[in-house]
């Protein structure tokens, strides 16, 4: 049996350890040592990842009591080897980890309710209550938290023995009876877990919540702590900083200026419509009445006034109305009616034509052309379908 030291030292990172078992598998080399720092995967929290001597350790598992490291080369077995555990990212994952017990901690202690799912994310960790828990509770659980991170209470784990553990109280997902690991934060939570923690609450450095959802009658929660915490903050600050420069707004009045410039932006779209009845009805009356097609082009309309002035169009055209919308280098998007023909059988031929795509009713078709202007009035402009 491997000697697991980050259940004995949580924070040593480094150590030497003779290689007894190493053998080629599909994905690397599969090494068993006869003692590590690599935490295998467990209670939520994923494996280790670091170096052994030259070679990198890729993933951890334990399996039927075995801990194998994954490496990307092989080791000579009863060679003595020095192993080095990413030590940034495991303190980040016990940050979180440890600050996850504290929150479910509280959420059980306060509400009752039991932590029914827990996903250490890339960007977050994700926690499943069996409640609903509302934003006013959150936060003020939230703060209980930092309150309790700044009390730096140490914590306390171990293996109780068969009869200790019938008697003790404390929160686990699994029904187990033997090699129960036991995670207490004194006076906030008991808990069965298998991973490493920080040793005072204090090392969590901060707990904060993101977001939270209703989820199968309970609440998820997004929770962010430690370093990672730090990072998101850095992240967030700099879009808030760079939105305030855009908008020429302190950063603590960013959400106001938005609401301002969408507020504005309505205003605009209102004139810019207003100004397109108007455009249309003077390209309209521009139009002399024919026998035959009127094709209009242009870059600006949008889809509702393009529909307008087909419709204004088909008054004065004997054969069919076009107006065409984009630009050669982005396609056109056209709309034709047509007060006499009918449309739906000539789509085919008008798309041939034009190298297009739509269809429509027999009074009026639309799609898209990827043919430029001048192909397009060469083809249209004395068509009879
Ligand atoms: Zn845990």
């Amino acid at each position: 049996m491997t000697e697991k030291i980050y259940y004995q030292d949580s924070h040593l990172f480094t150590f030497d350890a003779v290689v007894l078992d190493c053998r080629e598998e599909k994905t690397g080399y599969s090494v068993v040592l006869d003692r590590t720092a690599f935490f295998p995967e467990g209670g939520g929290q994923l494996a280790d990842t670091g170096a052994l001597g030259t070679a990198r350790v890729l993933d951890v598992h334990e399996r039927e009591g075995e801990i194998r490291h994954c490496t990307d080369a092989p080791l000579r077995i009863g060679e003595r080897v020095k192993g080095s555990v990413d030590a940034e990212q495991r303190l980040r994952r016990m940050q979180n980890h440890s600050g996850e017990h504290i929150l479910s901690g509280l959420v059980h202690g306060t509400y009752g309710y039991e932590n029914v799912g827990f996903h250490m994310g890339a960007e977050c960790m994700i926690i499943d209550f069996s409640g609903e828990l509302s934003w006013e509770q959150l936060t003020e659980l939230e703060t209980r938290a930092n309150e309790l991170i700044r009390a730096d209470l140490p914590l306390h784990i171990w293996f109780p023995e068969e009869k200790e553990l019938k008697t003790l109280e404390y929160r686990s997902k699994l029904e187990l009876t033997e090699n129960v690991r036991i995670v207490e934060i004194p006076g906030v939570d008991r808990c069965a877990c298998c991973a490493p923690h920080v040793s005072r609450t204090g090392e969590v450095g901060v707990l904060k919540i993101l977001d939270s959802q209703r989820h199968r009658g309970g609440e998820r929660v997004s929770v962010i702590c430690g370093l990672d915490a730090l990072e998101d903050y850095r992240a967030r600050q700099e879009s808030v900083t760079e939105i305030s420069r855009a908008l020429s707004a302190k950063r603590g009045e960013v959400a106001r200026a938005v609401q301002r410039l969408l507020a504005e932006q309505q205003t605009m779209k209102e004139k810019s419509d207003a100004l397109s009845l108007a455009l249309i009805r003077y390209m309209a009356e521009a139009e002399g009445e024919t026998g035959g097609n009127i094709l209009v082009f242009s870059e600006v309309l949008g889809e509702i006034a393009q529909r307008e002035l087909v419709n204004l169009l088909m008054e004065k055209a004997g054969g069919f109305a076009a107006v065409f919308c984009g630009s050669d280098r982005e396609g056109w998007r056209y709309i034709i009616g047509s007060r006499r023909l009918d449309l739906r059988r000539g789509a085919r031929t008008i798309n041939g034509l034009i190298e297009g795509r739509g269809g429509g009713t027999s009074r009026m078709i639309q799609g898209s052309a990827r043919a430029g202007r001048a192909a397009i009035e060469d083809a249209l402009k004395t068509l009879s379908v």
